[in-house]
């Protein structure tokens, strides 16, 4: 912890209008990072003589604070009410050898024994790379007796420096390289120094007592939303914890299967695309049959996409997405139930079962991902807007192999009508394998009967026995081209469908993501990648408030983008559930949207522009809308051509600033100045590039790094001309965009994410 204090005596009756500026300054000094404590002390002995004392977490924050302009308007507002300059009367204090706001980290790691003696050669390496780490102080090795389990036991003077080298990608090989192949599953642990309790953060209860664990977000379920804002967390330093009720992961292609191109991208970012596409299938298309008859087919191989259609079992996805998390540090405690939250100003209580007892788990935020039954969702009281909405038949899945001779990749879907209305339909969905299928399709009347005619729970049944290889080849005879044959069943369920949406996302510190905010019919295979990107767009928004530099209303925006969509896609796939409903003029479109490559929060009131034609930037993404990605983007020293997303791709927000040869020099140094003080409002949340036209002269400018659109290609997908400016969000959405530069609506803009001036 590091204190500053400032003495100033204040002429004749300015004593109240030095309080009055205080009070400003100290409202905008408890929005800065790292800010722990701010007081206007009086002199007991001179009541023209005040103390402006402020403490902070680290040197960085005080650095920023000094530099910053709520320092220097403080300074301004009081600059005529005192009595002398005051530079002379200011000090800096900090606790003798860094204690007080201290961390401990625990990595816990195993290291076979017959690989101890590469490790120790590693780690050797490492620990010399890590003495010149700023804010690293020290670290043990320990062993725990008798087993390979290792604990690298690290001391750093403050959890900022801390979280600044372990958010920053390039320590995974710059530092730990050496390590890195004992590193890919580990457990990380942070401890703070209870001997200062001035260095404890996060929220009292009043219950410290029971409080076996804190941690700064509580991830509830390990499904693929919940995998997804936890990577998305980690990825960006903040501590979470997640806790899964089943013991084991899933192993069977039951659920999500289509993966959109949307999610791809996602992936591509979060590092582990290549995964997916090594472990999946790609569907090539769609075919439409209507009382055995053709009724539409489409290829979904277009060109303009960046990945086609995947196909991955959804125990696949969430493997991958687990493996990517332990990389980052974190696993899922598995056989780990919520029970109960309460939730408090500044944070919420949490209590767990697990196969030990009852754990009381503290957070500073909570994130429901618990599914379609979940238990976060009814702790909320949230209800679904206009009731969950049940379809009364009952269906069954199954695994087989089938032996037509459709177009290979195509997912199928045979349909029956009688009298223009659907009284069967059949769907076939390609897994990896020769010949193999995932059927979906009604269930026989047999399993009503089973019912007893009473209501069955939404969901897979567990009561209902399995669906046999005769139910499903008596399907196949009923709607797929005659002579079709079914064999090797591996799996078979019954399951009902249910629907609806939420009415919030969540309420104070507390939000549902996924299936526990909406439910829809498999149809267009929305769920699983709606609840993913649900994650994406809520994670960097949590991550900036647990930091402590969001801005009060972002983690509103979280409900206001994320809803309608959930609304959208559930409408949609309620439509299609049960008719071909189908836009056939426009089917690319429509794939399209089901891709959620049309995705878009325009109507977020995070996002603007600021535009001095009506129709400039017309052929560009507008705000809210998906950054498209270009390729032939030119920057020195490498020697192949960039695109767009290898700049905006990680964990932060990134402004492109644009300029072609008509931009004067007056202009383009500014850029310089407007890079710096983005930088500043951002607490340094941001990349910028300049990105010039060919014709462009490059301007001398140490800082943001010059990137040439050699192909044109970014001045055509951005519809850019002279200057202009693009900011991207880091779930690859537009934030916000001008032409020409507009520094003063960029800043207001990024006000409503990162808050007041810096
Ligand atoms: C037959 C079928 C086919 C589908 N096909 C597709 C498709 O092709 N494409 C698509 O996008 N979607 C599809 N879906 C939907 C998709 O499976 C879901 O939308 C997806 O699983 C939602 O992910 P989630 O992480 O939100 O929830 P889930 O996957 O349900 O994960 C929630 C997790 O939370 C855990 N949990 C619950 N309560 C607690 C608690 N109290 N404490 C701790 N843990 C808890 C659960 O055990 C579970 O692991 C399909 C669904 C079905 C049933």
């Amino acid at each position: 912890m590091i204190r500053a204090m400032a003495r100033l005596r204040v002429r004749p009756g300015c004593e109240s209008a030095v309080e009055s500026a205080w009070r400003t300054a100290a409202g905008q000094l408890s929005r800065l990072a790292g800010s722990l404590r701010r007081e206007l002390l009086l002199d007991a002995n001179d009541p023209r003589s005040f103390v402006v004392v402020t403490e902070w977490a680290d040197e960085s924050a005080l650095h920023d604070y000094e530099n910053g302009p709520v320092a220097a308007r403080f300074a301004e507002a009081i600059r005529p009410l005192r009595e002398t300059s005051g530079a002379e009367n200011y000090r800096v204090m900090r606790n003798p050898d860094g204690r007080g706001s201290k961390i401990f980290v625990d990595i816990e790691l195993t290291v076979p024994a017959d690989r101890l003696a590469e490790f120790e050669r590693g780690y050797a390496e490492v620990a010399a790379r890590m003495a010149e780490v700023p804010g690293y102080l020290r670290e043990d090795l320990l062993r725990e007796p008798g087993s390979d389990v290792h604990h690298i036991f690290a001391e750093w003077r403050g959890e900022a420096e801390f979280y600044r080298w372990i958010g920053n990608p390039a320590h995974a090989q710059e530092e730990a390289g050496p390590i890195a192949p004992f590193l890919l599953d580990i457990r990380r642990r942070l401890f703070h120094d209870v001997a200062h309790p001035e260095s404890r953060r996060g929220p009292s209860t009043g219950k410290e007592i029971d409080v076996h664990t804190t941690t700064d977000v509580l991830i509830v379920g390990a499904g693929p939303t919940g995998l997804t804002a936890a990577v998305e967390l980690a990825r960006r330093g903040i501590e979470c914890r997640v806790i899964e009720k089943q013991a084991t992961p899933p192993a069977q292609a039951d659920k999500a299967i289509g993966i959109h191109c949307r999610t791809m991208e996602i992936w591509a970012d979060q590092g582990i695309v290549r995964d997916a596409m090594d472990g999946g299938i790609w569907l090539t298309g769609n075919m439409v049959f209507v009382n055995g008859v053709q009724t539409h087919r489409m290829s979904w191989e277009l060109p303009e996409l960046p990945y086609a259609h995947l196909g991955l079992p959804q125990y696949e996805t969430e493997r991958i997405l687990t493996e990517r998390l332990a990389t980052l540090g974190v696993r899922p405690q598995r056989g780990a139930e919520l029970i109960a939250f309460t939730e408090g100003d500044d944070g919420v209580l949490a209590t767990v079962a697990t196969g030990g007892g009852e754990e009381t788990v503290r957070a500073k935020y909570l994130v429901g991902c618990d599914g379609a039954h979940s238990r976060v969702r009814e702790l909320l009281g949230l209800t679904f807007s206009g009731g969950l909405g049940r379809f009364p038949q009952l269906f069954m899945l199954g695994d087989v192999d089938v032996d037509w001779d459709m177009p290979e990749g195509h997912l199928l879907r045979f349909m029956h009508e009688t009298d223009g209305r659907m009284d069967g339909m059949l769907v076939c969905v390609p897994l990896r394998g020769e010949s193999r299928y995932r059927i979906a399709t009604l269930a026989p009347p047999r399993f009503f009967a089973e019912t007893g005619g009473k209501d069955a729970p939404p969901g897979f049944s567990e009561e209902l026995a399995e669906p046999t290889l005769a139910d499903i080849q008596a399907a196949i005879d009923h709607l797929a081209p005659a002579g079709t044959r079914a064999s090797n069943l591996r799996w078979s369920s019954v399951f009902r469908i249910s629907h609806g949406i939420v009415d919030r996302y969540g309420a104070g510190r507390v939000f549902v993501a996924g299936d526990a905010a909406h439910l829809h019919p498999p149809a267009g295979g929305q769920g699983m990648n709606t609840g993913i990107q649900d994650a994406w767009n809520l994670a960097w928004k949590l991550a900036l408030a647990v930091r402590g530099i969001a801005a009060p209303g972002l983690l509103d925006s979280y409900e206001t983008e994320r809803r309608p969509e959930g609304e959208e896609i559930v409408g949609r796939a309620v439509r299609m559930a049960f008719t071909d409903e189908l836009d056939r003029n426009d089917l690319k479109r429509q794939f399209l949207q089901e891709m959620s490559m049309l995705l878009s929060y325009s109507d977020s009131p995070l996002v603007g522009e600021s535009l001095s034609a009506p129709d400039a930037l017309r052929a560009g993404p507008g705000p809210g809308d998906r950054a498209p990605d270009v390729g032939g983007l030119q920057r020195r020293g490498v020697g192949h051509p960039l695109r767009l997303h290898d700049l905006t791709r990680g964990t932060r927000h990134t402004l492109l600033v644009y300029a072609d040869g008509s931009a004067d020099e007056g202009t383009l140094a500014a850029v310089g100045k407007l890079c710096a003080d983005v930088r500043r409002q951002t607490s340094g949340q941001i990349d910028v590039y300049l990105l010039l036209s060919p014709d462009a002269r490059a301007p001398w400018l140490l800082d943001p790094p010059v990137v040439r659109d050699a192909g044109g290609e970014f001045r055509a997908a951005y519809g850019v001309a002279g200057t202009a400016l693009y900011l991207v969000r880091p779930d690859g959405h537009v934030g916000f965009r001008s032409q020409p530069i507009d520094a003063d609506a960029l800043s207001k803009n990024l006000q409503l994410v990162f808050g007041g001036v810096r």
